[in-house]
């Protein structure tokens, strides 16, 4: 099998005139070049995966060549630059502050600075994160930075200017790397995407840079990962649904229904989102972008500010041109307020809902205070068109044995009752039991966690009851296992703990790993079925990571995991609800007889 490169490194720029999006930096150090001015200390300041250290990189190879160009680029040939390219180069130290901060690892860096460069003319020393040094280390290093040998340039990385102390700034040529531009990123993409011959929507490269919030580093492996989950196919549905995007289309429906003043459309919209299973925040923080972006969209002046794809831009534009700016300011400013509220509200559903009536009540106390002459100063009734929002929600209401439902099931097993209340729909009482299973999941989630710090008694307790509400293994009050025993639903619940604690750059991962339902085979070791070669590779990347989460959070040394490619014919994701309930029904064929006695039907 050909070795398999990310593409962050495949694709790292090797000349200044590769280095994306910093193109004002890269030509202020070429001129520098060129013009044979160097300083003998840079610090470069900005953001994670902007290209600090490539441009150290590039930097150092650039002022070693032996031939360079007058423009001030390495010629790419020379001894030297092969040496750098081959990463054999003894000019270059890089030294990573956050992992290596002690005294020790700066004196024996000081150490280096002594040894004068055997080829080429310059000595470059690279020291990542550099506020992560140590007090100490700081003042070993200072010394040297004042006074170092002719030969030697220090090139200081940090993402947090802040933490420099002024001594070491005043000491340094400081250059700020911007976040990158959507459309830089975008372009880079399109760039790789074009040379590995993969299939794109530029609507899908434009989701992965924003979700990579302007970080080349991050974009090219959120990238990387989209590609091996959509097969080389990149597309806007298919990019959105592997890194939980809500689609925009819903944004643009909303403002519609705004300006139209239909809240009970709005509302049914909403639900349909948090069906397709978007959390309430996410919706109303997305919701004020695209508010944001109508109204960059309106003039002209702000539409650079406007960082979407070509195609969807007019939209943008002709949907911004029927909406009033005093509308998007009013929008704007509710959509942030219920944003701030979230958090603390105890029912976040109303909360959101009643955002969105009063968001579609703007226009209507618009039209009341531009035509203030008008004698009757009430507002318009709510709800437009009551019989058709009425016949839309009647025969959801009648499914009466619902609640009945749910009654039993959870005194069956925990999933199905999970299962259940996700399924019932949620018109008026039942709204509230939209929050259950979460709770559930937390209670059950506390539970479990408490062993740490109650009683063990309590814990076996607790996980007893579990396995005995699986009706499956029978208990084992044994109390001198080191071990506790694990469960299926242990797994998963520390699982999606897990996918929570994922970074960013990991989203199309945990996105991916979300709709994956791990399976207990065999004791302590579990399995985990993927769609090919590619992801399973990511996933032996994380295993360790897993395991150790698993082990730690399960009290159980001896748990491990498993990673297949699925067969051909094997679906390794729980799409629908149906799907959920037919691989449950597998499982668990006493839930076929469980619906067949209580009539229930599947909506
Ligand atoms: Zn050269």
């Amino acid at each position: 099998m050909e070795e398999y490169i990310v593409s962050a490194r495949k694709y790292r720029p090797s000349a200044f005139d590769t280095v994306v999006g910093q193109e004002s930096l890269t030509t202020t150090l070429k001129n520098a070049i060129a013009a044979g001015k160097l300083a003998h200390a840079y610090l470069f300041c900005g953001p994670r995966g902007v290209g600090k250290t490539t441009c150290a990189r590039i930097f150092a190879k650039t002022i070693n060549c032996l031939n360079p160009s007058e423009t001030g680029e390495a010629c790419d040939e020379c001894e030297s630059c092969k040496a750098f390219n081959e990463q054999r180069s003894l000019n270059i130290h890089e030294l990573d502050a956050a992992s290596n901060n002690s005294v020790e690892e700066i004196r024996a860096l000081i150490e280096k600075v002594r040894i004068p460069p055997q080829v080429g003319k310059y000595k470059v020393f690279i020291i990542d994160e550099v506020h992560m040094l140590s007090s100490a280390a700081f003042n070993a290093f200072l010394k040297t930075l004042e006074e170092p040998p002719s030969y030697v340039i220090f090139i200081l990385a940090t993402t947090e200017k802040h933490k420099i102390l002024p001594t070491i700034l005043s000491r340094c040529q400081v250059y700020d790397f911007n976040r990158m531009s959507i459309q830089s990123i975008v372009n880079h993409l399109q760039f790789v995407a074009e040379k590995e011959g993969y299939s794109f929507e530029p609507e899908a490269l434009n989701i992965i840079a924003q979700k990579a919030d302007g970080g080349m580093r991050d974009a090219l492996s959120i990238f990387d990962q989209t590609v091996s989950f959509t097969e080389g196919n990149l597309t806007y549905q298919k990019v959105i649904e592997t890194l939980n995007v809500l689609d925009y289309e819903y944004y643009f429906r909303l403002v519609d229904h705004f300006l139209k003043n239909e809240p009970a459309q709005c509302m049914l919209t909403f639900n349909e989102i948090l069906e397709r299973g978007f959390e309430g925040s996410h919706f109303i923080t997305g919701l004020a972008s695209h508010l944001r972006d109508l109204l960059v969209s309106k003039d002209a002046v702000t539409l650079p500010l406007l960082e979407v794809s070509n195609n969807v831009r007019a939209r943008y534009q002709e949907q911004a041109q029927r909406c009033q700016s005093k509308f998007l300011y009013k929008a704007i400013k509710l959509c942030s307020d219920c944003d701030l509220n979230y958090r603390t509200s105890k029912n976040k559903r109303l909360l959101v809902e009643i955002t969105l009536i009063q968001l579609s009540q703007l226009t209507l106390e618009d039209d009341t205070v531009s035509s203030g002459r008008s004698p009757e100063k009430t507002l318009k009734p709510l709800f437009t068109q009551p019989t058709e929002v009425a016949q839309k929600t009647t025969p959801v209401n009648q499914s009466a044995p619902k609640i009945q439902t749910e009654k039993v099931a959870s005194n069956v097993q925990d999933r199905t009752s999970t299962y259940q209340t996700r399924q019932s729909p949620l018109p008026q009482k039942q709204e509230e039991e939209k929050s259950k299973p979460k709770i559930k999941m937390g209670v059950f989630g506390t539970s479990i966690r408490k062993k740490e710090k109650t009683e063990e008694q309590v814990v076996t307790n607790t996980t007893n009851t579990i396995i005995s509400a699986q009706n499956s293994v029978p208990t084992n009050n044994n109390q001198e296992y080191e071990d506790y025993p694990v469960t299926e639903d242990n797994i998963c619940f520390y699982w999606h703990e897990f996918i929570n604690l994922m970074p960013q750059e990991e989203t199309a991962m945990a996105q991916r790993m979300k709709v994956t339902r791990p399976k207990l085979l065999k004791d302590e070791n579990f399995e985990v079925v993927v769609d090919n070669e590619q992801v399973k590779i990511y996933m032996e990347q994380m295993k360790r990571r897993i395991e150790t989460h698993m082990r730690k959070q399960l009290h159980n040394r001896r748990i491990t995991m498993n990673i297949r490619v699925a067969d051909a014919k094997e679906t390794t994701r729980i799409y629908s609800k149906p799907q959920q309930y037919q691989a449950m029904c597998k499982e668990n064929p006493a839930l076929l007889k469980l619906q067949d006695i209580f009539k229930l039907e599947l909506k």
